[in-house]
């Protein structure tokens, strides 16, 4: 712990001191217990393990000029995981139970918290899955949550920049009436190797186009898109996309910067029109797109020339960042100080 070198850290796993578990047993969940191990037993026949019966949040807290400690909209992150967990017929995690988990593990290891100068925040992983026992395909009787804390870097090493995306039709992320409205493990094992050949070509991730007409923009990497034009935010509705908080958040914080909001269908030449481009998620609140290579169709969007990111993006980020670590007033109660 004395060793972390606080303005190096990447987005990877450091050991803590405490991590959480709950168990659902009998048709009762217990209480939550902590543990200093990183490791627990499951049972060979747990339908998370064969069936993928899982699911994952990520949230972060970070801790502000005054010291104090912020969580940023956990009740979003509760909900969006009772969400899931109806989408894979597991049972929920009370949502209070849920928030008491993250504020004790925070709690806990304190000292794991970054500080406000290195731009860095303790990442939050709850994790809730079948733990029981089955053989067909059915849903567990018994379930299990799980909640560790990492701290991580800036997702931006040398600070806000943007990055180049790329469109394959090879590729789907999930069906439209399928799981990727709901955050499963499933969906990301699927993406593995769409994202591994982006990587390898260069690019910072792949753009999934809806699956049925690869027509409209659905998601890049695992995160939401959005587009600038017009004094406009406008970000792609559909039933395949899993709904971003950061997204939630940054339609609303353009909506009060004066800007109008637009969610939906967007098809993929309208990319041709946007002033700037972004991904956003907790990783990176937003991740400005420099340009989209289209493969397929051999085009390229740019939305950077010099590889800046643009202002409407920069505003935004600087926006919901400075509400994160307290920098700028809370006025929407997404933040809770411990
Ligand atoms: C987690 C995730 C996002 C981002 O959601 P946030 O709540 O903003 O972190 C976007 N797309 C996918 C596929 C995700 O898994």
């Amino acid at each position: 712990m004395e060793n972390i070198d606080w303005n190096n850290l990447s987005f990877g796993y450091i050991k803590t001191d405490y991590n959480i578990r709950c168990y659902y047993k009998n048709g009762l969940w217990g209480d939550l217990e902590v543990s200093d191990s990183e490791y627990f037993n499951m049972h060979i026949a747990a339908t998370a393990i064969h069936y993928g019966q899982e699911s994952f949040e990520g949230l972060k807290a970070f801790r502000g000029k005054d010291g104090k400690i912020r969580i940023f909209r956990m009740d979003e992150n509760a909900q969006r995981m009772q969400d899931s967990a109806e989408g894979t017929l597991m049972v929920q995690f009370p949502k209070e139970k849920f928030m008491e988990a993250v504020v004790k593990v925070i709690k806990l290891n304190e000292k794991f918290v970054p500080p406000y100068e290195s731009k860095a925040s303790l990442y939050i992983r709850p994790v809730l899955f079948g733990s029981g026992a089955e053989v067909g395909v059915k849903p567990a009787k018994e379930y299990m949550f799980i909640l560790f804390v990492t701290p991580v870097g800036p997702y931006f090493k040398g600070g806000f920049q943007t990055t180049p995306f790329l469109i394959m039709r090879e590729f789907d992320r999930s069906a439209p009436l399928g799981m990727g409205k709901y955050k499963v493990g499933g969906n990301y094992a699927a993406s593995l190797i769409a994202g591994k050949k982006a990587h390898d070509m260069g690019y910072s991730n792949i753009f999934y186009l809806d699956a049925k007409e690869k027509k409209y923009i659905d998601e890049c990497g695992a995160a939401n898109f959005f587009g600038i034009k017009n004094n406009t935010y406008i970000t792609p509705k559909s039933a395949s996309i899993l709904p971003s908080i950061t997204n939630k958040s940054l339609m609303v914080l353009a909506k009060e910067m004066g800007m109008k909001v637009e969610q939906r269908l967007v098809p993929v030449e309208e990319l041709e029109t946007f002033e700037e481009a972004g991904a956003c998620g907790t990783a990176a609140v937003i991740s400005p797109i420099q340009r989209i290579d289209d493969y397929d169709e051999k085009k390229s969007y740019v939305f950077s020339k010099d590889g800046k990111p643009g202002p409407i993006s920069k505003k935004l980020y600087d926006k919901l960042c400075g509400i994160q670590y307290g920098d700028e007033p809370d006025n929407h109660g997404w933040v809770t100080v411990i």
